[in-house]
């Protein structure tokens, strides 16, 4: 048993009992349910996609944790966390990987910081380097500032090679990673504030293992505040108080089955449990919450949406699943599924076709027959 006696866990108890099964209720009317590549943000809005949903176990189906929140017209793209497999399925939305220079590391598990390789590896053309904020652990080796220059050894043959190809020099911002080390245990801490955008960190539990936090971020009289991994917390009510978006991790479903492994009942005791972050929904009363961090299929899905229910009986879901996109104004939330690009890009570069072809879906969302016909076409010279 991992969770000591001074654990912080707090007592959530279900003021309802009647449980709903709708998948989602989300406030506002959606015309269209499909986000296509390149689709523009309005000004007002922070655009959030799911890069990563799930568990460190990744699967076709689920990347691990991942959220980017687009602010705006104006590319000012935000990661929070970069979990394994994230990193393919953010190729798959054709948001460059240029675009993305600020990454906020909740904690250093493995399915929430390994694609931040490919996201260093990778991008061409970005102008400045690549910016990781995270928090500092028990001792100087586990901090981030340790953990990215880890990153930048691993990956030092493969940038002096790449360096090559790009014709780039050695020491130029667009091949750098800089590490932005911030005490994790300080609570309500602002990490970051520019350009009106703040992000402000507060220490929350994870495997009795200093450095986890929750991350909030301001823009615009918007805010969604993400919990990290961690057990039900009075700091994170603290730090998401008052927010428009609650993004709140929760693992299981339990059941007797699982609680019958040490190992598998450890994982479920330090983190948040359905019913219990449904109170969290329920106390904070967001526009929209969030479940994330959790294995989705046919069975899961069902007690997962009752546990939540069970404690939230009422209030806009959401189930987080890779591709989800929510649109969050000051007047409106609305929620939708973005429509990936899941086949490699090589063929723009070999045949004449209009770069725009991927946007020609097919009204019923199918790949596009238009980019179909075209591709066959050049091929055959007609
Ligand atoms: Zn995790």
């Amino acid at each position: 048993m991992l969770i000591p006696q001074s654990s912080p866990r707090i007592a959530l108890k279900a003021p309802f009992l009647s449980i709903w099964l709708s998948l989602s209720v989300i406030t506002d009317c959606v015309v269209h349910p499909y986000v296509y590549p390149r689709e523009a943000v309005p000004n007002d809005t922070l655009r959030i996609i799911a890069l990563g949903t799930g568990v460190p176990s990744i699967f076709k189906s689920q990347a691990a944790t991942s959220y980017l929140l687009q602010l705006g017209s104006n590319e000012r793209n935000i990661l929070f966390d970069v979990g394994t497999g994230s990193i393919a399925n953010l190729y798959a939305t054709r948001v460059s990987l240029s675009t993305i220079d600020k990454v906020f590391i909740s904690h250093a598990h493995s399915d929430h910081i390994t694609d931040l390789a490919p996201l260093y590896a990778l991008a061409n053309g970005r102008p400045g380097p690549l910016q990781v904020w995270g928090p500092s652990g028990a001792s100087e080796a586990t901090g981030i500032a340790a953990i990215v220059e880890g990153l930048r050894q691993f990956l030092a043959w493969d940038q002096e090679a790449r360096n090559k190809v790009m014709g780039r020099e050695k020491g130029q911002p667009q091949n750098a990673i800089i590490a932005h080390q911030f005490d994790h245990n300080v609570t309500n801490q602002v990490i970051y504030e520019q350009d009106g955008i703040r992000i402000t960190s507060t220490p929350v539990f994870h495997y009795a293992t200093p450095g986890p936090v929750a991350l909030r971020l301001d823009w615009n009289n918007i805010s969604i505040t993400f919990s990290g991994d961690t057990i039900p917390l009075q700091s994170f009510l603290d730090l998401g108080s008052g927010s428009d978006v609650v993004l709140h991790e929760t693992v299981g479903p339990r059941n007797s089955f699982h609680l019958q492994d040490p190992t598998t009942r450890n994982i479920l005791l330090n983190h948040t449990s359905q019913s219990e972050v449904g109170a969290i929904f329920q106390k904070l009363q967001p526009r929209l919450a969030i479940a994330t961090h959790l294995s989705i299929n046919e069975y899961s899905i069902v007690p997962i949406l009752s546990g939540i229910r069970s404690t939230y009986p009422t209030g806009p879901l959401a189930i987080a699943q890779d591709f989800a996109v929510w649109d969050v104004s000051p007047s409106a939330v609305s929620q939708r599924k973005f429509v990936p690009v899941t086949t490699s890009a090589g063929y723009e570069f070999a045949n004449p076709c209009p770069a725009q072809h991927d946007l020609e879906v097919d009204d019923d969302g199918d790949w596009p027959r238009a980019a179909v016909a075209c591709c066959a076409a050049a091929m055959t010279g007609a």
